[in-house]
């Protein structure tokens, strides 16, 4: 089974920790661990080998999700001292003026609380008062298997996101978390985008021969509810936006959420995307759009 290791926070300098974060030491041990036991390509080598399949058992690569700042400058060094190139995954929402909610909520939640627990004690508590009913859905619906195939989530972490994904609105959630936003001072529109890496960030990847590929436009978390035309208009846009900016057409990706249908690939052929990644390992490679992931963290303990 060959795949791809997937990279998402690391703290650091000015990055908090967070869920699942690691630090620049714990980054090059995992290196020098897959490094070992892998044969680690770089981005390109890797893509050329999926395309001419001659990919073999052992090969992997690294691919960093979501456009993340605390890549750039905890991740980004490692890898230059290391000579490692990897898979960028950016969506361009994030570039837009208004705030992006999705990091934004996520550093709130585990820099302004004791711990995540607290956090979510405290967001059910206001869903309850807020949208009774919707805490009452929640707790009929919610089972306990969601998500379960992620054993790093918590019981707790797994009933957030299928209230956030399942059961309210996204009006709805992002306005108990602005509600909570304001009550702890915590100055959101200040944070965005110290979150998030710069355009300026992005050519200098690519002058490192690091491969940017798309992530969609909005990062929506249920793109297999979206039509053919809603996806395609997503997607174009997250296509453009690269091309634009950094004088590329993007030939890799990955499903934002590890969520997709057949539409969306349907969408990623059209616009000539090569290679698309999932956000959990397969068996076997099913499709060049549809290749396994393992979470960094699956690595952490060895
Ligand atoms: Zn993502």
């Amino acid at each position: 089974m060959s795949f791809a290791v997937m990279f998402h926070h690391f703290h650091g300098r000015l990055h908090s920790k967070s869920q699942g974060s690691i630090s620049a030491k714990q980054f090059t041990l995992m290196l020098n661990f897959l490094k070992k036991k892998y044969n680690l390509l770089n981005a390109n080598k890797f893509f050329e080998k999926i395309l001419n399949k001659s990919i073999k058992k052992n090969d992997i690569c690294l691919t960093f999700d979501d456009c993340l700042k605390c890549q750039f400058d905890i991740a980004l060094p490692i890898l230059k001292k290391k000579n490692i190139s990897a898979f960028f995954f950016i969506y361009s929402s994030v570039f837009d003026k208004k705030p992006n909610y999705l990091e934004i909520f996520r550093d709130f939640r585990y820099t302004k609380f004791k711990n995540v627990d607290v956090f979510y004690k405290e967001f059910f508590k206001l869903l309850e008062h807020k949208f009774k009913n919707k805490k009452k859905s929640l707790d009929e619906k919610f089972k306990k298997n969601y998500l379960a195939k992620y054993k790093f989530y918590s019981l707790n972490d797994r009933k957030f996101r299928f209230c956030r994904d399942k059961i309210i609105s996204k009006k709805n959630y992002e306005e108990i978390m602005i509600d909570m936003m304001k009550s702890k001072n915590y100055d959101y529109k200040k944070k965005g985008n110290k979150l998030f890496m710069t355009i300026r960030d992005l050519k200098y990847l690519k002058l490192n021969n690091h491969l940017i590929g798309l992530h969609s436009n909005s990062h929506p978390v249920d793109i297999y509810s979206l039509s053919y035309k809603k996806q395609y208009l997503d997607y174009i846009k997250n296509f453009n936006f690269l091309k634009k900016h950094l004088s590329i057409s993007p030939k890799s990706m990955s499903h934002p959420f590890g969520r997709y249908n057949k539409n969306s690939l349907k969408v990623l052929k059209k616009l000539g995307i090569k290679i698309g990644f999932l956000s959990s390992p397969v068996k076997s490679i099913k499709s060049n759009l549809e290749i396994g992931r393992v979470d960094h963290n699956s690595f952490i303990k060895k």
